[in-house]
């Protein structure tokens, strides 16, 4: 095994991988050093009633261009979410449908959340890419959470639990726990909120074929030996020579480092020169959000014949939005979903029986008694993952993105950050990380 090389990536997540690509193709030696023993990180491959499945990230839209090219490479081809039919809405512990994007709520709650749609999006894009931090309004918008911009402009009570249906399941966050800013960010790095949440045209427009998970398996074969697994980075310390990077499979050494995990996992490495005071504060303010994605496998997919498009949203149920995951050949019914933000706190701790028949109990709201019969169930619990600790993405509360914002992306002497936390388009998602991958190894070829 090689213990030196140009660069030492931290992290064989998707920016990981890609900033190792990257480097390789310009001719620069690196070894990728993994916690796990698997290469992907927040992409996860599973298995339910032999199907494939994605147990983290698995989604793309026309807009993520990075993404589709990098599987396009890899041969992995992409195949359309089911999006027909009509969607459920259970608010209020009753339940309706509707077709189309405009959500089952009343006239006035419709009006103002399409008034406060329009606003965050128009909002979002004031903000420089770069730097959401200088623009005019980003230390009032940094004042305050979205939960308390929520009481202070909708007044209707359809239009406020559909902002937070949304912020929960877009962030796994509670609307009290994100800055206004960081929320805005978010909307305009994924480029308007109903890119964000839509299917058609939107980030839930496409699906991989065999898995996601795959896209990082691919692009770890040619890296070879240089991924080491199980190996995860305990202490880095660096001087005017190099760095030293101390794992349990012993150390490693290289002129530069990049740190491809989010900024709460990077915070658990021991950096030998303490990092600067902006930098060292980002990280201790980056929390994670919480997750669990569920799988339902049935034996058809009932809900097809009935007119329901397999969507589903709730402001009661912990298990609260939901997509159709049969296979193409609807040879099985299987339905996909998340419990988020603090319901995936509270059912994290209860055991897999009682999650399983929260989520029957829920799928049984929205699509009718046969959802009472699943033929399986599968879940992932993110929060209970050593190396995550919470997913979709670390979060910002109030005064991090003006204060702290400038640090996510700056090197400190030869340590470079990646992971899908730094990216400037699609923040959070993997066409994100693949952003981040290729910026920090493009800085460190940049300096020689
Ligand atoms: C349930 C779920 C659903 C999602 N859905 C989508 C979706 O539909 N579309 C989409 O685009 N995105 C989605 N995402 C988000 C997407 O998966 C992530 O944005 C992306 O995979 C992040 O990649 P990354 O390389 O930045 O970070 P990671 O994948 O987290 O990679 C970081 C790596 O660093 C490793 N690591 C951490 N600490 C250390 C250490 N000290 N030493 C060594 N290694 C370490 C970790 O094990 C990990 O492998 C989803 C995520 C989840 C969990």
């Amino acid at each position: 095994m090689d213990r030196n090389a140009d660069v030492i990536i931290v992290g064989a997540g998707l920016a990981g991988l890609k900033a190792a690509r990257r480097l390789t193709d310009a001719g620069q030696s690196v070894i990728v050093l993994e916690a796990r023993d698997r290469v992907g990180g927040r992409t996860k491959g599973g298995e339910i009633a032999g199907m494939a499945i994605d147990r983290g990230g698995q989604w793309v839209g026309p807009q993520q261009k990075r993404l589709l090219a990098e599987a396009a490479a890899l041969g992995i081809e992409t195949y359309k979410q089911y999006d027909t039919g009509r969607q459920v809405l259970h608010r209020k512990g009753r339940r309706s449908t509707y077709a189309g994007d405009t959500p089952s709520l009343p006239l006035p709650a419709l009006l103002e959340l399409d008034r406060a749609v329009k606003r965050w999006n128009r909002e979002a894009r004031t903000l420089p890419a770069e730097a959401p931090w200088t623009a005019l309004k980003a230390m009032d918008w940094d004042g305050e959470t979205l939960e308390s911009w929520i009481r202070r402009n909708l007044w209707t009570d359809g239009a406020r639990s559909f902002a937070r249906i949304v912020a929960r399941a877009v962030f796994c966050a509670e609307p009290e726990q994100l800055s206004y800013l960081f929320f805005l960010e978010y909307l305009r790095s994924g480029d308007s909120l109903e890119t964000l949440i839509g299917v058609e045209g939107g980030a839930q427009a496409e699906k991989f074929r065999g898995g996601a998970f795959r896209i990082a398996q691919k692009m770890a074969e040619p890296l070879g030996a240089s991924v080491v697994l199980e190996a995860p980075v305990r202490a880095i310390e660096q001087d005017e020579n190099g760095a030293v990077v101390r794992t349990d499979k012993g150390d490693f050494t290289a002129r530069y480092v990049i740190v491809a995990s989010p900024p709460a996992l990077a915070q658990r490495i021991h950096y030998a020169r303490p990092l600067p005071a902006r930098r060292d504060g980002l990280t201790q303010r980056m929390p994670m959000g919480s997750v669990i994605k569920v799988h339902v496998a049935y034996e058809t997919p009932f809900w097809r014949k009935a007119g329901l498009s397999g969507q589903a949203a709730s402001d009661a149920h912990a298990f609260n939005v939901v997509f159709d995951q049969s296979p193409e050949d609807e040879s099985r019914g299987l339905l996909v979903g998340f419990i988020d933000g603090d319901h995936a706190i509270e059912l994290s701790a209860v055991g897999d029986n009682a999650r399983r028949q929260h989520a029957i109990d829920a799928l049984v709201d929205y699509f009718g008694p046969q959802a009472a019969h699943p033929i399986a169930y599968d879940d992932q619990d993110w929060t209970a993952e050593e190396w995550s600790r919470g997913c979709y993405v670390g979060t910002m509360a109030p005064g991090v993105l003006t204060r702290f914002g400038i640090a996510l992306r700056e090197p400190v002497g030869r340590i470079h950050w990646a992971g899908t936390e730094t990216a400037t388009e699609w923040l959070g998602y993997m066409d994100g990380a693949l952003q981040s991958g290729v910026r920090a190894a493009e800085e460190i070829l940049a300096r020689g």
